[in-house]
């Protein structure tokens, strides 16, 4: 008997978790009778009825397990709170909204089981639907990201994966507090095959992501795995160092050889402006990592379980 544990992280949900359970329901029912699934509702602190919700599908299906939190964690912290209390031999994260199809669930299962994989991912090989604007700086953040680190993050890569026990303890065991998923599957490596399919609008409810979020959400990515900032701006000041020791050494020449001394303040407000912007900017980059080692030193726990029907002896 293998078992499936189907993780889903929820914020504000009410609206697509009976149709994302229908439809679930449906692709596990399709699967051979030995393989048995749980599936692992995380209620990140909904403000809506997301909770009645999913007690009232506990009730009614012996499978359906959850895991509420005090707040709202994020939802890297829900896939973490999941991947921790999960107890199946392969764990798969989803979205409630089914944008991530269960109808792929087959085939990733396939992938693992016949063709020897750890773990498949899943990836958009479209934005459609998304704002022009939100795809270009999408699409710029992968090529800085894949500058900056050493492995490979995939473009369009969605949280929607499948892994099985080996990865899922990998993952389990990076206990970091800044959690960036992506990154972090790229990060533990093993075997993966990645899956393509058409972008999916959500069934119903809202995206919980604005631009500005996003935006704080790839700064993140960038220094949870990357340190290359630090290196740039340790380079420009270098250049600015040396660069400046010949402008120096220019206006000595021209002073005293040929008696001509550079006159002007406006280069001098330009330069003095320029300087200062670039060291500002330094000590951002600096101050970003300082400010997630002050959140790592700290050992907060990543969440905190308001209410569960696991109990603990089960896992
Ligand atoms: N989510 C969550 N906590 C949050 C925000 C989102 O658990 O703080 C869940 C949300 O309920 C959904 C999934 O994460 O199941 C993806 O969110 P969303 O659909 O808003 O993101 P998008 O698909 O637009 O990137
Ligand atoms: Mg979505």
């Amino acid at each position: 008997m293998k078992k499936i544990t189907v993780i889903v992280s929820c914020y504000n949900e009410e609206k697509a978790l009976p149709l994302f359970y229908e439809e679930l329901s449906k692709n596990m029912n399709t699967f051979p009778q030995d393989v048995a699934f749980e599936i692992l509702f995380i209620n990140d602190g909904s403000k809506d009825n997301t909770l009645q919700v999913i007690k009232t599908l506990a009730n009614q299906d012996n499978r359906v397990q959850y895991i509420s939190f005090s707040r709202n964690f994020g939802k890297e912290s829900a896939i973490f709170a999941g991947l921790e209390h999960a107890s199946g031999d392969y764990v798969t994260l989803m979205d409630a909204d089914l944008q991530d199809p269960p109808s792929l669930l087959k085939e990733m299962y396939h992938a693992i089981i016949e063709e020897g994989y750890d773990a498949v991912g899943t990836r958009r090989v479209n934005r459609k639907g998304e704002p022009l604007i939100r795809s270009f700086f999408a699409r710029m953040f992968y090529k800085i990201i894949n500058k900056m680190t050493s492995f490979q993050m995939v473009d369009g890569a969605r949280d929607y994966v499948f892994m099985n026990r080996k990865v899922v303890d990998a993952i389990i065991s990076l206990k970091e507090y800044n959690r960036y998923s992506k990154g972090l599957f790229s990060f533990v490596g093993f075997n993966v095959k990645w899956i393509e399919y058409e972008n999916v609008q959500r069934v119903a409810g809202e995206t919980k992501w604005s631009f500005w979020k996003l935006t704080k959400y790839a700064l993140e990515g960038i220094t949870a795995f990357s340190t290359t900032p630090l290196i740039i701006s340790s380079i420009i000041g270098l250049i600015f160092c040396l660069l400046s020791f010949l402008l120096i050494l220019t206006i000595i020449f021209k002073t005293l050889i040929l008696g001509d001394p550079t006159s002007g303040w406006p280069s001098l407000v330009c330069i003095i402006f320029m300087v200062s912007g670039i060291q500002l900017f330094s000590l951002g980059i600096i101050g970003q990592y300082l400010s997630k080692t002050y959140l790592e030193v700290k050992k907060r726990p990543i969440y905190i379980v308001r209410e569960s029907n696991i109990h603990p002896s089960d896992n």
